[in-house]
């Protein structure tokens, strides 16, 4: 396994940006339509303005070595969306600036990842299995841990998203719903897929 994840300079972080943005903003439509089922069907909207937000100040962002990039954007995200999603993926972002080199080994990587899942666990005091992102965030980590290379990642992501139809929310709004939660997708559980299967085509791309 190599020692530096990959290169992080400035076009490389902000293309990682780019990516993330652009793939969930394609998808804002079908995040909308996951809120309407199960919360108040504005997580696409959510997530758009927040990212539009990051991307309108790429270059300030880019410009800086990767924590301070991740801490710009994580900002952003707590003070342009209004919904619980802002806050815990600026916790995300900004509890992955806490932890991360300019040029993070992979084990440091994930153990970053794993600090700031934490982190957002504590925020929204919400655990695995309460159908949130959280549900899509653990068992990504649990196998960036054991080694899974990018393909395996988003075999996982997509998997991790897909069994949150079958839980009862026990967090977020959607719990306000109890059992008629069930059966549908977490939004934010397919938000998290979303940015999963952004960073590992980019790492991927620039392996
Ligand atoms: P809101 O629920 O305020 O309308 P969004 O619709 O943007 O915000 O985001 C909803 C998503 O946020 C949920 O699908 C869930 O994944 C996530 N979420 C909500 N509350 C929590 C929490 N306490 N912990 C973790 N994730 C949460
Ligand atoms: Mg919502």
């Amino acid at each position: 396994m190599a020692d530096e994840l990959v290169s992080l300079d400035r076009t490389l972080i902000a293309t990682l940006i780019e990516r993330v943005a652009d793939h969930v903003m394609a998808h804002a439509e079908e995040l909308t339509a996951l809120d309407q089922a199960i919360g108040d069907g504005d997580h696409g909207i959510n997530m758009k303005r927040g990212l539009t937000a990051v991307m309108a100040d790429i270059e300030s962002i880019s410009a800086q070595p990767l924590p301070g990039a991740l801490k710009a954007a994580g900002m952003q995200m707590v003070m342009k969306v209004g919904g619980a999603s802002g806050p815990l993926y600026g916790t995300l972002f900004m509890g992955l600036a806490k932890e991360l080199s300019d040029t993070p080994t992979r084990a440091e990587a994930v153990a970053g990842f794993g600090a700031a899942i934490e982190a957002v666990k504590a925020r929204g005091k919400a655990r695995a299995g309460d159908k949130t992102m959280l549900d899509v965030l653990i068992p990504v980590h649990a196998a960036a841990a054991d080694g899974a290379d990018a393909a395996a990642l988003r075999r996982v992501a997509a998997e991790a998203a897909e069994a949150t139809i079958g839980m009862q929310a026990r967090r977020g709004r959607a719990s306000f719903l109890g059992e008629r939660s069930l059966g549908h997708m977490d939004p934010g559980a397919r938000s998290c897929q979303l940015l999963v299967e952004a960073v590992c085509d980019v790492l991927e791309d620039a392996a």
